[in-house]
């Protein structure tokens, strides 16, 4: 416990000027994120859904400071796979890697390999710690002094090791960053050279050898579970991506490389504009850009070229491009580590494609040459990098300091000044401000899910122990509270703040420009920007449990609007309780059913009220047949929904209607090249069964089997963020949080007389936060178009089907769980046979 009284401090708002965009000429991606992403993620689910299962469970590792190096740690050996796609590669497969790891932990005394996580599909994933001996007292030491530099303290930086981390193989088929790491770490093992030596004395280098062994067995981006690794740090939904988090927590590198694959000439970052505001980017881009070049001359020095290999010279977005390549959100592993103090953090994407159709159409030996080139692009990459941090370490020591200092001060966000490197001009500018603290009233699921989501994140939260006066109201005791001024306050910022409307500023984006875990998970999130602030408050480690269950008799009442709700439901109904779905939405269980109900309260923290009566209608369990991507069938069943996922080919191919009540559409399914006997079959299904979709995809599904009378008009495809929206009473739109999230948004006109509007976009905005313009050749699509347009609707079409329509994307990548039990409610309601929400 402690009392804290807070004095004032300069507040400075800087708010970037509007910038005229140069002509755009963004570097080749390595893959296309215009597309509408129904299309692109078609068809992912159905592999998705065979991992799955195949889960083990999740590995929890902590580093053990209380043993020194090297650690000698014997791996376990894998099956050998000779599927593994790497093989044809030249490459080395999964199931070789441990062997690898355990002969080089036998050369000599450097070198330290330890599982450190599971992927979806239960292979281990390896962290190699490399450096020289240490006794446990110099690993304690170590530990202590990255402690204080966490706290943001001085300290003799001559006796601390700079950690160095090297990720590899996050996207699966890009794979050469695995076996550079592999090269790298054996010659740092058997090295002689009085620079090595030095070397290693003063650094610790990290090396994540696969950071997605699934994709690098299976050749996909992907993990095991659908999930792209290198999009899901806002959200940590998949074991790889949180093992990778603890890493970079617990070893707080001050430079880390993200290796990947294809872009010809090789990228390195730092990136073009817009960057991310959270970040203290004058410490960042000095030595990002200063590596990067090192970089580029560590790869022009290999003497590959054009004529000779295919290799075009290396490209550096920030220099080299106006837009197209930038660090605004922080789903990526780079942009994710400066808020655990890396001061250069660098996507590398080697030149040489060896992976989509060249994968399946090139001669062996080409594919193998290709990758050869770009293990030697990656090794010097990595060793470029070791260089710099070995010639810059006081200096990036002393910047990580400065990162956590200016947090634990809660100094404003810096003004980058221009030309602080050549080429920072006002376009670069990006600022935020801070406010004194966040407050998350307390007591609900979702800002238990909230609040223990920070905590993983290594963000301080506390609870109040006393009622406090902010923002001209008073927060009861147990109000949890994120003081802004702590070391990693931006990474609390990022996450907390409602995030920003970068339409008027850039073109082109690279991904996603909006998410929001203060508008999108539930959770009520309220900043305080008073400069004085007094909370007599107390560190959480985990948050209070919010489970509750009424003393005495009678009926009990649960609201579906949270995830952890939805799945208290959906178990309740997988042990045969008896639930019905009252008026209001709520699910409503008997007397009998107060043992369950305890159960559930205590399992998923929801909370239960009395109910009057037990009137409504019956629910039992929702049968989903599904045409979906893979992070919807990952929420859906994370949401204990039973999934069974469908395609066009699936129906075509002969498809059993009789166990399902709901179908779900939004990827992979067309009506129109449905065979007729699959056709037959669907009609049959649709007279009683319910159908829910979202997107275009599911828009066009709609259309094409004759269902809800509604023209669906698509938004910017490439749009996407967090809109404001409004919500009527009906099955779906009750209970909704004000704000939604969109990709390639649509809405939804010429509503016939069935059709509800369950929820709008705001006449206001509607986009708060991300990337939204109107297409370029005609102005339409954009966000003016959608202003108080239907966003969602619901209806019963002439056959009796009940039918939902999403124009929003309440599961997007797992992220805005605050959506999700919208969906459920979809789903309930659809599944069953009576309009039980329609007064
Ligand atoms: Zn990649």
């Amino acid at each position: 416990m402690r009392l804290r009284v807070v004095i004032p401090l300069l507040s400075v708002l800087l708010l970037p000027g509007g910038t005229a965009a140069a002509d755009p000429t963004p570097p080749v991606r390595d893959f296309g994120n215009g597309a509408d992403r129904n299309e692109e993620a078609a068809g992912v689910g159905e592999s998705a859904a065979k991992t799955l299962r195949e889960s083990a469970p999740e590995l929890s590792w902590r580093p053990d400071h209380t043993r020194g190096y090297p650690r000698r740690t014997t791996l376990p050996v894998p099956q050998e796979n000779p599927a593994d796609a790497s093989i044809k590669l030249g490459l080395i497969p999964h199931h070789a890697i441990a062997a690898k790891l355990n002969q080089l932990q036998a050369v000599g005394d450097r070198v330290s390999a330890e599982v450190v996580g599971r992927s979806a599909g239960g292979r281990d994933m390896y962290l190699v710690t490399v450096t020289a001996p240490e006794s446990p007292s110099e690993t304690r030491r170590q530990e202590r002094l990255r402690q204080q530099i966490e706290s943001g303290h001085r300290i003799q930086a001559r006796t601390y090791k700079a950690p160095v981390f090297v990720n590899g193989n996050i996207h699966g088929n890009e794979w050469e960053g695995t076996d550079a790491s592999l090269r790298v770490i054996e010659e740092l093992a058997t090295s002689t050279s009085p620079q090595i030596k030095d070397l290693l004395a003063t650094t610790r280098l990290y090396f994540n050898i696969t950071a997605n062994p699934d994709g690098r067995v299976l050749g996909q981006r992907p993990n095991g579970n659908g999930f792209d690794l290198n999009r899901d740090f806002v959200t940590a939904s998949q074991p790889e991506t949180r093992a990778m988090r603890q890493i970079m927590i617990d070893n707080q590198p001050v430079v880390m490389i993200d290796l990947h694959g294809y872009v010809n000439g090789t990228l390195v970052e730092p990136t073009t504009p817009p960057h991310g505001a959270n970040y203290e980017y004058d410490l960042f881009i000095k030595n990002a850009y200063a590596n990067a070049l090192g970089i580029e001359q560590a790869i022009l020095a290999l003497g590959y070229t054009f004529e000779k290999d295919g290799t075009h010279p290396p490209q550096i977005p920030f220099r080299d491009s106006d837009e197209g390549w930038d660090d605004w959100p922080p789903i990526f592993t780079p942009q994710y580590a400066p808020f655990h103090g890396a001061v250069a953090s660098h996507t590398i994407e080697f030149p040489m494609r060896v992976n989509g159709t060249d994968y399946t159409s090139l001669p062996q030996a080409e594919l193998q040459r290709r990758s050869r080139i770009n293990v030697d692009i990656a090794s010097a990459s990595i060793r470029a990098t070791y260089t710099f941090v070995q010639n810059n370490r006081e200096r990036l020591v002393g910047d990580q300091i400065e990162v956590f200092r200016r947090g634990a001060a809660g100094e404003p966000s810096k003004e980058v000044p221009l030309g602080i490197v050549p080429g920072f001009g006002p376009e670069d500018v990006y600022t935020t401000t801070f406010p004194r603290a966040y407050a998350i009233p307390s007591g609900t699921p979702s800002a238990a899910t909230l609040v223990d989501f920070l905590i993983a994140n290594d963000v301080k939260v506390e609870r109040a122990l006393l009622p406090f006066r902010a923002s001209g109201r008073t927060y009861p005791q147990g109000t949890y509270v994120v003081d802004m001024r702590q070391p990693k306050r931006g990474l609390a910022n990022v996450m907390l703040e409602p995030g920003a409307d970068i339409s008027p500023r850039v073109d082109a984006m690279y991904d996603i420009s909006g998410w929001s875990h203060a508008l999108l998970w539930g959770a009520a999130v309220e900043p305080i920007t008073e400069r004085r602030l007094h909370v007599v408050a107390q560190p959480v480690k985990l948050a209070s449990p919010t489970g509750h269950v009424p003393r005495g008799e009678g009926p009990l009442s649960m609201r579906i609007d949270d995830a952890k709700a939805v799945r208290a439901l959906n178990d309740l109904l997988g042990q045969g309780t008896a639930v019905t779905m009252a008026a209001d939405g709520s699910a409503v269980l008997p007397a009998s059913a107060r043992q369950a109900a305890k159960t559930v309260a205590d399992r998923y923290g929801v909370p239960f009220a009395r109910a009057a009566s037990t009137a409504g209608t019956p629910l039992s369990p929702v049968r989903i047949a599904a045409a979906l991507s893979a992070d919807e069938l990952f929420t859906l069943r994370e949401l204990g929904f039973a999934v069974t996922p469908v395609s066009t080919t699936v129906l075509n191919n002969g498809f059993d209607w009789s166990g399902i009540d709901v179908l779900y559409v939004s990827s992979g399914l067309s009506y129109g090249a449905l065979n007729p006997a699959a056709r037959t079959a669907l009609d049959a299904f649709m007279t009683k069964g319910g159908v829910v979709t979202r997107g275009g995809t599911g828009a066009a599904f709609n259309a094409a089997a004759g269902l809800l009378t509604a023209t669906a008009v698509a938004g910017r495809s490439d749009a996407n963020g967090v809109v404001k929206v409004s919500s009527a009473t009906g099955p779906v739109g009750s209970d909704s949080p004000a704000h939604s999230f969109v990709f390639s948004p649509r809405w939804f006109t010429a509503l016939g007389p069935e059709v509800r509007v369950e929820q709008a976009y705001a006449t206001e905005g509607p986009l708060v936060a991300g990337h939204w313009r109107p297409n370029p050749t005609d102005g339409s699509g954009g966000p003016e178009a959608a202003r108080g347009q239907a966003a969602v609707v619901s209806g019963r079409d002439e056959r009796g089907a009940a039918v939902v329509l999403f124009g929003t994307e309440p599961m997007f990548r797992n992220h805005p769980k605050g959506l999700f039990p919208q969906v459920a409610r979809a789903l309930f309601w659809t599944s069953s046979t009576a309009d039980v929400l329609t007064p």
